[in-house]
């Protein structure tokens, strides 16, 4: 019996692998480009060091002219999960990091070098693997998973390496009509690679990340073609990336120590082995300790988390860009508004050990992103959030008009307001500004400096009998709020008051504190002379009367 009849015996229907080496030629690219994927299994979780990852592979190929896509890693078919991969496809969409190829929604799929979901590709590996039994380079195997189990508990007692290997590999050996025999016979069997490595020679690999690794070869016959006709991680890896073209693997380091074995499988397939980015998981400062954010213990560590928040995806991205590269910051300070797309990203410095991940960064980069945007676009943006998880803001939000002049508050200045960071930010920010809302309910003044009930009363009385005029510009309002401190006897300037602070009951600051106490409830507020062109006279008077009671 020859190799060949061994395997038109296992794969009588299959055809030969120069069909696909054809249907799939060689990517037609300038010089240079990076062809990328992502490549996610549809567990129905997606980890923000995924999205990390994803970024990544997006950047590189965007920037080399290259090609990006998506590919759906379903051959665990036990783990998958209803939506998955409609999710996967919202979250890049939603992130801006959309694939130039692969699937495009649940149902469809875009690019010559499909299809893009594992699990529609069985005949393409059952092809490749039907060549490695050819060739002599693979072969089937019989143990049932009690056996292998059996073998697994013997070489923990004999305490050597767990696995399929030398004298271990105990199918390897079987002739190739005994082989055949079992087979014709019925007995189950799986397809195991035929390793020609030694446990005791290393090999050296260049990561483009982690840099020069050296590990022991492979020697393990692992499956490549599992008992449901689906084949497993590392050979679909090793025939996808050939066929799709893949220049650079960016994926997960928990794949490094697997390198020797991909490798390998490349070299026997005889492909041309991708370049090796392999990225460390974001981690977290935990009480001092550095460790992976974890999908359990954290929330930050899910995708979906952001949005619930409604951190803006370019937030997130920006963000991750930032601990992705450290020369991403003194970009971005050289360069406030170009696109992220502009940066010129490098794969290879990025972090050995694992970059750390700082929601309080997270949301400074936020604010700064969120600052840039017009009212409108916050407008917009908010409402869309809202209306998914805050029916008291899609409230607010309804009175677009008026919501856009309170949105607008020191928004599309030299010095944009930086006080929200997240959607779920806005209806705190901006609530007080309602009448409805305000004058309606109880509410707390928190006076400072000045908080005698007859002072307060006097200065509220004043400034709105003599000193407020609503089409005063900002410099004269101040002005007005200078005269009217004087004529109360506090400082006109502050001054004024360090210079004679016995002189002085308080300043001009402090009578500003009053009257945006007195309208807002609040020490902190944007600009105060905007928030009165906002609320204009009525309301104004409203609320100083309600301060008053
Ligand atoms: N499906 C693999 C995973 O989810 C992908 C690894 C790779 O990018 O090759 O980890």
């Amino acid at each position: 019996m020859t190799y060949k009849e061994l395997a038109d015996l296992i794969f009588p229907n299959e055809k030969q692998i120069d069909y696909y080496e054809t249907k799939y030629p060689k990517r037609n690219l300038p010089e240079g480009a990076v062809v990328t994927r992502y490549a996610p299994s549809p567990t129905g979780f997606m980890h923000i060091g995924g999205l990390y990852q994803a970024l990544a592979a997006k950047m590189i190929a965007q920037k080399t002219k290259g090609v990006f896509f998506l590919r759906i890693e379903d051959t665990d078919q036990k783990r998958e999960i209803e939506n998955a991969v409609s999710d996967i496809i919202k979250a890049l969409k939603d992130f801006d990091i959309v694939p130039d190829e692969g699937k495009i929604s649940s149902k469809e799929e875009k690019g010559e070098y499909g299809p893009y979901k594992q699990s529609q590709r069985k005949d393409i590996y059952q092809a490749y693997a039907k060549y490695m039994i050819e060739q002599g380079k693979a072969y089937p195997a019989f143990e049932t998973p009690e056996e292998l189990e059996e073998m697994r508990a013997k070489q923990e007692a004999a305490k050597v390496r767990t696995g399929y290997y030398g004298v271990w590999a105990k199918c390897r050996n079987l002739s190739l009509e005994e082989m055949a025999e079992k087979i014709k016979a019925g007995e189950p069997y799986i397809i195991r690679f035929k390793s020609p490595g030694r446990e005791d020679r290393k090999i050296k690999h260049k990561d483009i990340i982690k840099g020069n690794v050296e590990f022991p070869e492979n020697d393990q016959d692992i499956i490549i073609i599992k008992s449901d006709g689906l084949p497993t991680y590392h050979f679909a890896h090793a025939v996808d990336d050939h066929l799709m073209g893949t220049t650079h693997v960016i994926r997960g380091d928990e794949w490094l120590s697997s390198v020797p074995l991909h490798l390998q499988l490349f070299q026997e397939l005889g492909f041309k082995a991708p370049k090796y980015a392999h990225i460390s998981p974001i981690m977290k400062n935990d009480n001092g300790n550095k460790r992976k954010l974890s999908k359990r213990k954290d929330p930050e560590a899910a995708v979906s988390y952001y949005e619930e928040l409604g951190i803006p995806s370019l937030a997130v991205k920006e963000y991750l860009l930032n601990i992705a590269n450290s020369t991403f910051e003194n970009w971005r300070r050289q360069n406030k508004d170009a696109k992220l797309e502009d940066f010129d990203f490098q794969l290879n410095k990025m972090s050995v050990s694992g970059a750390l991940f700082d929601m309080v960064k997270l949301q400074d980069v936020s604010k700064i992103v969120i600052s840039k945007m017009t009212a409108e676009e916050v407008y917009e943006k908010s409402l869309e959030w809202a209306n998914r998880h805050d029916e008291e803001l899609v409230e607010l939000l309804n009175n677009k008009e008026y919501s856009l002049k309170v949105l607008g508050i020191e928004r599309g200045n030299t010095k944009p307001r930086k006080d929200i960071a997240k959607w779920s930010d806005v209806k705190e920010n901006i609530i007080y500004m309602y009448d409805y809302k305000f004058l309606e309910n109880k509410q707390e003044y928190p006076y400072q400096v000045i908080n005698d009930r007859k002072d307060i009363n006097k200065i509220l009385d004043l400034y709105m009998e003599k000193y407020y005029n609503p089409e005063d510009d900002k410099q004269t309002w101040f002005e007005k709020i200078k005269e009217l401190a004087g004529e109360m006897g506090y400082a006109k300037e502050v001054k004024e008051f360090k210079a004679n602070p016995d002189q002085y009951k308080a300043h001009v600051g402090d009578v500003s504190t009053v009257l945006r106490i007195a309208l807002t409830t609040r020490t902190n507020t944007p600009d105060m002379y905007e928030i009165m062109q906002v609320l204009g006279k009525t309301s104004i008077s409203k609320r100083f009367e309600k301060a008053k009671q």
